[in-house]
């Protein structure tokens, strides 16, 4: 509706536009009115706030499919990494309704959950309430007591399969984005209650997106469980996403990568995802550091880092702390490079990051504004897109557009089949949605390490972000703005 003479509520100057959807890539002004972008002219105009973007890219608003860590600690962390949509995709939230409800006019940045089969069988089987991100409740824990029937029980009675499938439908009609399915971490999960699931994904027109079973080099493999899903994504036709393919793929992950290939050439919606580290992170009570874990992952026990002491583990200590706080995050080098190049570089594969939520080094909690020096987790979960960026710049790792591609549009386009509002997101262009990422090409870097002080630390060379048409992010400081937006699967 804006006149060309009137003036836009911000407007961006001078900047790189580069819009992946396009390829626009040109020296642009940038009109943002309300929400939306209204005009991207090579013409002079004139704002109410105005950016001098010189030097800078202006990006779509990183898109990151893979953000457990949603505290607001957490997502300041990631917009200073470029990302307006911080989704939890892989683990999910149960119930999916308090999720939404807690961030309702409170959010920094867009939000989004999926249901996560893993807390609907915590439901199901041990009756623990997951409240939400189960992953920073206790849930996990809070079944010990009850044997942890979510991860030792059979669900070979249809009584239970019935139990938690009602569960993940609850979640699809309160809005949930999707199925998340990280049965890497159950593996005692039938494959009837997994079929069941990829049937009520069908029915509800919508996607599962998956942390594969057996973190393994050798069979069973994380091939295999590539293989299971891939089987079920045909059979029953359902979209799938499959997460971080190089760390359940380990040294095998080029053969991974061509599977997903041959898939997509015979017609299936497969989508696979990876981040730009060597070294991964979970709760410490995972399947996959259970009996013989040095030979189907290559690794020895010094390689796991308890993260609440910093201990590297022994034979004693990963069996008491997978007892005693089967929920407690861990560190572990179990990849190669060369593996995680393949991923991230293959085409079509988009980025995520696996943020695994900020803690102090107690565990405890982290406010807003506690200093980043205080965090402790992955530092993944704060520098994973700068990082790609530097390594565009450092290594040559590929096109610059294809890394912004891999950041933004290919999961807005993948997305939006199932989450109209991804629609508008990920693309630089008039009616779209006015998130919007300003870095410096030279000098755009994670600081983040897994080193004592350095786990959070914040990117840098990314001074401007946008949600939804408001500066959140301004001279590389983050506002007391609360513009972000819950974005809905098309059941809720
Ligand atoms: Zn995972």
């Amino acid at each position: 509706m804006t006149k060309q003479n009137d003036p836009y509520d911000v407007v961006i100057t001078g900047g790189r536009v580069m819009d992946p959807e396009s390829g626009l890539d040109a020296v642009r002004n940038v009109g943002i009115t309300s929400d939306k972008i209204d005009i991207i002219t090579e013409q002079p105009i004139q704002g109410t706030d105005t950016i001098d973007a010189t030097g800078h890219v202006v990006a779509p608003g990183f898109i990151d499919l893979h953000a457990h860590g949603q505290s607001p600690f957490d997502i300041k962390t990631k917009l200073r990494d470029g990302v307006t949509c911080p989704l939890e995709i892989e683990a999910g939230a149960y119930p999916v309704e308090v999720f939404y409800k807690e961030r309702e006019g409170k959010a920094q940045a867009n939000y989004a959950v999926s249901v996560g089969h893993v807390w609907a069988r915590m439901a199901a089987l041990d009756g623990v309430d997951p409240k939400g991100l189960g992953m920073y409740t206790g849930a996990m824990n809070a079944c010990v007591v009850d044997g942890s029937q979510w991860h030792e029980k059979n669900t070979d009675d249809p009584k239970d399969i019935e139990k938690i499938l009602a569960n993940i439908e609850e979640g699809l009609q309160q809005g949930a984005v999707g199925i998340g399915v990280p049965v890497g971490y159950y593996n005692k999960c039938t494959s009837a209650e997994l079929e069941a699931v990829f049937a009520l994904a069908k029915r509800y027109n919508t996607f599962i997106a998956t942390h594969v079973r057996y973190m393994s080099n050798i069979q069973p493999s994380g091939i295999m469980g590539i293989l299971e899903v891939i089987a079920l994504s045909f059979a029953y036709d359902v979209p799938l996403l499959i997460q971080h393919i190089h760390s359940t793929s380990l040294h095998r992950t080029k053969e991974a990568l061509s599977l997903v290939d041959a898939a997509q050439k015979r017609g299936l919606n497969v989508l696979a995802e990876a981040y730009p580290y060597d070294f991964g992170s979970s709760v410490i009570g995972a399947d996959y550091l259970g009996e013989g874990f040095q030979e189907t992952m290559l690794m020895d026990y010094s390689d796991i880092l308890y993260i609440k002491t910093g201990e590297r583990m022994t034979k004693e200590l990963l069996a008491k702390y997978r007892k005693e706080d089967p929920g407690g995050f861990m560190m572990m080098h179990h990849m190669r490079m060369e593996d995680v190049d393949a991923a991230m570089q293959h085409d079509g594969v988009i980025v995520g990051s696996d943020a695994m939520g900020f803690a102090d080094m107690n565990g405890k909690n982290l406010e807003w504004d506690d200093a980043p020096e205080k965090g402790v987790a992955h530092p993944r979960g704060a520098g994973a897109y700068a990082k790609t960026l530097r390594l565009v710049r450092e290594r040559n790792y590929m096109p610059l557009m294809t890394a912004i591609s891999k950041m933004t549009y290919l999961t807005a386009r993948w997305l939006e089949d199932f989450v109209p509002a991804m629609k508008q997101l990920g693309r630089l262009k008039p009616g779209a949605n006015a998130d919007i990422t300003i870095f410096d090409p030279d000098t755009v870097t994670d600081n983040a390490a897994a080193e004592t002080g350095k786990f959070a630390l914040p990117s840098t060379g990314i001074p401007y972000v946008i949600v939804n048409g408001n500066i959140v992010v301004k001279d590389s400081e983050v506002l007391k703005v609360y513009p972000g937006r819950a974005i809905k699967g098309g059941n809720g």
